[in-house]
């Protein structure tokens, strides 16, 4: 964490706040003012309703202007508090969504490779969690801090006029809860840090028991109780932290009460003690306590919204510090044209905190038009490769060239479109699932119905009730759901939307029926329009297509050619080729070797 001073941070909260609602900061500094006079208001009211009680020649007529004032001012005071309050609701919401803006946009703009790991996805969950709720401290502490501040200033002046040595008693007094904060702040982000881990725990325990992606399994292998019990586990742990964490906050805050509320009592034993003297009337030290009460109130009231402030502060740093470290927006590539064909040139990879590289040394070509197929077992780094080749990983050294020119990574993704085989499944319509791969232009009905065709989905789309604008999915609407193969047909339709000359395609038959996979695959070139491919396939059927392939294991290519070369050789391919042969045609293996 960077060691920006703790008033940079709250100036920059500040900042935040003013800039998401200048009308609204506007509005509220001028409620606090109208607070802060009102409280005057009742010191002088009561001054006068004193006076006139004490007064013996005085008659009930002497007493009314100044209970009038007394109950104008009270009831300014109250009502400037209460819109106060209400205010601060939309000032907050506005606040908030300004920083989930900045959130989000570091979060579109970071590379994709950090979502990797563990570290920084949990960084990132703290931050979203904080950044929902801390900005609005920050708003309604700052305001508060404002609010306070304005009434402490006028009732020390109204009691100045009174009895000017009660103005530093009441001050001094103020000042443990305002050590206090600070204590309490670095408590209160601690106790976050330490939660974080536990609250993902949680969230995920939860999500298998009641999130419609888990129920089905999770109901299957009646795994609820386990889940629950695991969970319980979870919640008696934060529930512990949580206890220990109050227990510090009530410590501190009792310290806090009792040293304002002995402030208090100093301050009335002075008064009394003055009137003992008789350096003051009956009716100045009735309105020396009553300015003493309320100056007392406003001080307690800075504290809390300093308190608010100073708390969210650590917050507000790891925010800054989290969005400070993702680059800012780069500009989107332009697309380019394949002419001759792409080739990945001894490209390696490494994970973070991974013993040894996921790529080691890999190089492929990729003509243009060509279908290239990439195969291997679990784990030989298919995917990671994929990644490369679309622009989302930087490789560790070697270089991605596309007809002979480098390219950058946000130029590769520009120019590459994909099928992952873990797509999303959007809930939104059947239109916008199929156009969100081209946002260059509003959704092209036509095309999409065009790709949707070429993909096998024109009856499915024909039974929607209403057809490409039909919501898709239940998360969000009753939605008409559709099944994996047709999802997955989605995203491959999806995919040619995004008229590239080059399409990754990571398993994008996984979810398809062997006859579904036939009709789309035995004529990928028909789907595919002339378009390159990099095929990843656990399936011989569509891999002895490809033009070439490439045998992938521990990150290395170790053979490639075209499908009849491979088995000829006898190596990898011919083992793992005969093995799912073997399997289709129920002959023991070593029968198998001429089947291609
Ligand atoms: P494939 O697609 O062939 O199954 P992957 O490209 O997904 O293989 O993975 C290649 C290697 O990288 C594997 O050893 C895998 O364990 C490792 N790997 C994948 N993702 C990560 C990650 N986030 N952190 C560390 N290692 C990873």
């Amino acid at each position: 964490m960077s060691r920006r001073p703790r008033a940079g941070v709250l100036l920059e909260a500040l900042r935040t706040t003013a800039r998401a609602d200048p009308r609204g900061v506007t509005l509220a500094a001028t409620l606090q003012l109208l607070g802060a006079a009102a409280g005057v208001a009742v010191v002088l009211a009561s001054r006068l309703a004193l006076g006139a009680v004490l007064d013996q020649d005085a008659s009930a007529a002497a007493l009314v202007p100044g209970l009038a004032l007394l109950a104008v001012a009270t009831a300014v005071s109250g009502a400037a508090g209460a819109l106060q309050g209400q205010q601060q609701r939309v000032l907050g919401e506005r606040v908030a969504q300004r920083v989930w803006r900045r959130l989000l946009e570091a979060c579109a703009s970071v590379e994709l490779v950090r979502y990797e790991s563990t570290a920084f996805v949990t960084r990132l969950e703290r931050v979203t969690s904080n950044a929902l709720t801390r900005p609005t401290a920050v708003a309604t502490g700052a305001l508060g801090s404002l609010g306070g501040v304005l009434g402490v200033v006028a009732m020390s002046v109204a009691l100045l006029a009174i009895e000017p040595v009660l103005v530093p008693l009441l001050l001094l007094a103020g000042l443990p809860a305002v050590l206090v904060a600070r204590r309490a702040s670095r408590a209160e982000f601690a106790f976050a840090t330490e939660a974080t881990p536990g609250l993902r725990r949680r969230t995920y325990l939860r999500m298998l028991v009641s999130h419609r992606a888990f129920v089905t399994e999770t109901r299957s292998f009646d795994a609820a109780p386990e889940i629950l019990g695991r969970l319980a586990g979870e919640d008696a742990a934060h529930l512990a932290r949580l206890r220990r964490q109050v227990g510090v906050r009530q410590r501190l805050n009792l310290l806090a009460a009792g040293a304002s509320a002995l402030g208090l009592a100093a301050a009335l034993a002075v008064i009394v003690w003055l009137v003992d003297v008789g350096r003051i009337g009956l009716a100045d030290a009735g309105a020396a306590a009553v300015a003493a009460r309320l100056l007392a109130g406003q001080l307690s009231g800075v504290v809390r919204s300093l308190t608010g402030l100073v708390e969210s502060a650590p917050f507000l740093r790891d925010l800054e510090d989290f969005l400070a470290t993702c680059p800012p927006a780069s500009p989107p590539g332009t697309p380019r044209e394949l002419r001759t064909g792409l080739a990945v040139r001894d490209v390696t990879f490494t994970y973070e905190n991974a013993g040894r590289p996921a790529l080691d040394g890999v190089s492929i070509e990729v003509p243009a038009g060509a279908v290239v197929a990439l195969v291997g077992e679990n784990g030989s780094g298919k995917t990671t490769l994929a990644k490369i080749v679309s622009g989302l990983f930087a490789p560790s050294s070697g270089a991605v060239s596309w007809d002979g020119d480098a390219l950058g990574m946000a130029e590769l993704r520009a120019s590459v479109s994909v099928v992952f085989q873990d797509f999303v499944r959007y809930q939104m319509t059947a239109l916008d699932n199929i156009a969100l791969s081209d946002t260059s232009a509003p959704p092209d009905r036509a095309r999409a119905g065009d790709v949707a065709g070429r993909v096998g989905l024109d009856e499915a789309l024909r039974r929607l009730p209403t057809g490409l604008d039909t919501p898709l999915g239940r998360e969000l609407a009753e939605g008409s759901d559709l099944s994996g193969g047709q999802w997955q047909r989605i995203a491959l339709a999806r995919a040619l939307y995004r008229d590239r000359d080059l399409v990754v395609l990571d398993e994008p038959s996984a979810a398809l029926d062997p006859r579904a996979e036939h009709e789309l695959f035995a004529d990928v070139r028909r789907m595919l329009e002339g378009r390159a491919a990099l095929l990843i396939s656990h399936r011989w059927s569509s891999v002895r297509l490809a033009d070439h392939i490439y045998v992938l294991d521990g990150g290395r290519v170790i053979e490639h050619g075209t499908h009849e070369d491979l088995v000829e050789r006898g190596g990898r391919y011919a083992e793992l080729y005969a093995l799912q042969s073997a399997a289709y045609l129920g002959r023991p293996l070593g029968q198998t070797g001429s089947d291609h």
